[in-house]
C-alpha cells in the first residue's frame, strides 16, 4: 500500500495517479489508540490504520494526485538518522572534492558513524527546497529513506527488517562547507521525503532498488543500493547499536556519486524503484 499525507494533514491512499481521501478511517483508528513520547502515532499504529481502511475505494471518489499538495509521508518523526558516504563510488567523488581540504577528507561509514538532521528541516515534495547561503554550493543527495515501524533498541542484522514500516524518497540536501556536517544538512527545507510511504510488504528486497535523480530532466545521480556499503539491516543495527529507533523515524541510507550543485529555479525529479518518483521544485528562502 502507497500512503501519503496531502494538503492540511489528510491521509491518502496512492493508486496509479490518483489517491483515496483515508483521514477518517485513520481517526477512527486512533481513536483511543496509545502513544508514547517518542513515536508518531500513524506509523506507531500502522496495522491498525490500514486495517481501518480496508479496501481504499470504499472511502470516496479518487482524486487525481496532481491536484493536491504532498506532504512528508511521516509527521512527526522523532529522528532523522543520516549515513554519511555509504556508496563507494561517492566517497571516491568527495575525496576528489576535499583534495584541497584536508578537513573535510571523508572517512567510512564503520569510523564516521552516523549523524542526525533536525526534524525541523523535513518537508514533502509539494512544499519544496527553500536553499540558503547561494553564494556556496548547495547539493542534491538522492537516497532511499527507511521508516522505522517498532521500536528499534540493539537490533540484530537478522531481524532488522522486522522494523521497517515502509520505504520512502529522501532527499539529503547539502551546504557544502566547514561547518559540522548536522549544521550544514539541518538547515529548514534539506530534508525531502516523499512522495508516499510504500508500506514494507511491497519491497521483497530494499538492498537491490535502482534510485535515479536528475536536474531539470538532466541524468544527475543512476546508481543501486545493492552498492551501499553497509546494507539496510547493517544500518539498522548500526543506528540502533547507539540509540533507540522509534516508530516513525526516518533513516536515510546515503547517497551514491553524482552530487552537483542546485540553483532556484531547478527542478528535481527523483525515482526510486517500486516507490515511485517526486517532482520537487527549488526556490530560496
Ligand atoms: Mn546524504
Amino acid at each position: 500500500m502507497k500512503i501519503c499525507r496531502f494538503n492540511d494533514g489528510r491521509l491518502g491512499v496512492v493508486q496509479g495517479d490518483h489517491l483515496y481521501d483515508v483521514t477518517s478511517a485513520r481517526d477512527q483508528a486512533l481513536r483511543g489508540a496509545k502513544s508514547d513520547r517518542w513515536s508518531d502515532p500513524v506509523i506507531a499504529n500502522l496495522p491498525a490504520v490500514i486495517a481501518a481502511i480496508g479496501e481504499p475505494t470504499r472511502w470516496g471518489n479518487p482524486i487525481p494526485l496532481n491536484s493536491v499538495k504532498l506532504l512528508s509521508p511521516v509527521e512527526r518523526p522523532s529522528k532523522l538518522v543520516a549515513a554519511p558516504t555509504n556508496y563507494r563510488d561517492h566517497i571516491a567523488e568527495m575525496q576528489k572534492v576535499s583534495a584541497s581540504n584536508p578537513v573535510k577528507r571523508p572517512q567510512d561509514i564503520g569510523t564516521a558513524g552516523m549523524f542526525l538532521k533536525a526534524t525541523s528541516s523535513l518537508v514533502g515534495p509539494s512544499e519544496g527546497i527553500k536553499l540558503r547561503f547561494l553564494e556556496r554550493r548547495n547539493d542534491h543527495e538522492v537516497e532511499l529513506a527507511l521508516i522505522i515501524g517498532k521500536t528499534a533498541n540493539q537490533v540484530a542484522q537478522a531481524d532488522a527488517l522486522d522494523y521497517i514500516a515502509g520505504y520512502c524518497i529522501g532527499l539529503d540536501i547539502t551546504l557544502r562547507g566547514p561547518e559540522d556536517r548536522s549544521f550544514r544538512k539541518s538547515i529548514d527545507t534539506y530534508s525531502v521525503l516523499g512522495p508516499w510511504m510504500v508500506t514494507a510488504d511491497e519491497i521483497a528486497d530494499p538492498d537491490n532498488l535502482r534510485l535515479r535523480l536528475g536536474v531539470n530532466n538532466e541524468p544527475r545521480q543512476n546508481a543501486n543500493t545493492r552498492d551501499m556499503v553497509y546494507s539496510v539491516r547493517r544500518l539498522i543495527e548500526f543506528a540502533s547499536a547507539f540509540y533507540t529507533l522509534h516508530p516513525g523515524d526516518v533513516v536515510y541510507t546515503g547517497t551514491p556519486s553524482g552530487v552537483s550543485a542546485i540553483k532556484p529555479g531547478d527542478t528535481l525529479i527523483a525515482e526510486i524503484d517500486n516507490i515511485g518518483r517526486m517532482h520537487v521544485a527549488v526556490g530560496a528562502a
